[in-house]
């Protein structure tokens, strides 16, 4: 790539970007890998992308090579202004950078009119609120047509989980599957960070359903919640504590009040979702 922007390692030295822990840096020097992420996320010519924790930019070069007409990057760390500052030079009006908590800004409000897709690599500790908040949004299909995020595998894992892959199915794959398509697409070693984290990481991508099963989102967790809990018992017993009656909502739903959370499919919480609803107004 010859954006003729110095090695992202002497970024990082010229500007005192020792990594912090606190804010889950662990950064990407290697510009043929965050070029492989930039194309994960499609083609981008033309397409503005939202990039959440961009640090000295590599992923940010690399998505700006790749074409994307604009880049809306999303820092937390104040001392990554000054290097993101010299990658918006060598791009004229192409990369906009907000200092700012990913999880209190609006970004809907940041992308504007157009769709925007959302690219990053995640900083570990917020990831997960993150998608939950991006997969929660009362309006759907949502501002993003699509998410391309690395996350930690184990954490990848639960996210495309679904009954077939019981240890890793929960709540967080119940969201996903609801709203979304969901895969994981490649792995990265710890090696490939700096400094290297404990565990593998994966790129995964999330495409929104233009249409997910109708059912009220506060109600789908409350069954999630309570189903997922007790993960080990029965559903008739787990659901007890959601205040109607676990048998009614289980029947209604169409549901065997002996199954286990880890047995039911997205469209049986779904279902069950729904009988929470019509029984709590009876
Ligand atoms: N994109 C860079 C790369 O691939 O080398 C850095 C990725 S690093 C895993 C995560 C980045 O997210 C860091 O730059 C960190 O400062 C930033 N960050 C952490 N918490 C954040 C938050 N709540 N909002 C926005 N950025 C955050």
């Amino acid at each position: 790539m010859s954006d003729g922007l110095p090695p992202l390692r002497e970024v990082v030295r010229a500007h005192g970007l020792d990594a912090r822990k606190s804010l889950g840096q662990n950064f990407l020097f290697d510009l043929n890998l965050t070029g492989r992420i930039a194309r994960a996320s499609g083609s981008l010519p033309g397409v503005t992308v939202i990039e959440v924790g961009p640090g000295p930019g590599g992923l940010t070069r690399a998505l700006l090579a790749e074409g994307a007409a604009k880049v809306i990057a999303v820092e937390r760390d104040p001392r990554c202004l000054p290097a993101l500052a010299e990658i918006a030079a060598a791009y004229p009006g192409r990369l906009d950078v907000v200092e700012a908590d990913a999880l209190q800004v609006d970004l809907a409000a940041l992308a504007g009119n157009g769709p925007a897709r959302i690219v990053a690599n995640l900083p570990y500790n917020v990831g997960t609120a993150l998608l939950v908040q991006w997969l929660s949004g009362s309006e759907w299909p949502p501002f993003w047509d699509s998410l391309t995020l690395m996350f930690q595998r184990e954490v990848a894992e639960r996210i495309v989980a679904g009954p077939s892959r019981r240890a890793d199915y929960g709540r967080l794959g119940v969201l996903c599957g609801w709203r979304t398509t969901a895969r994981i697409l490649f792995d990265v070693p710890p090696a490939a960070f700096t400094p290297p984290p404990k565990v593998t990481s994966s790129v995964v991508r999330l495409e929104p359903r233009p249409s997910p099963l109708p059912c009220r989102i506060t109600s789908l967790e409350a069954v999630t919640q309570a189903a997922f809990g007790q993960r080990r018992k029965m559903l008739r017993q787990s659901l007890k504590g959601l205040g109607v009656d676990p048998m009614r909502i289980l029947s209604d739903a169409g549901l065997p009040a002996t199954a286990r959370a880890e047995e039911i499919p997205v469209e049986g919480f779904v279902a069950l979702a729904n009988a929470f609803d019509a029984a709590r107004e009876t």
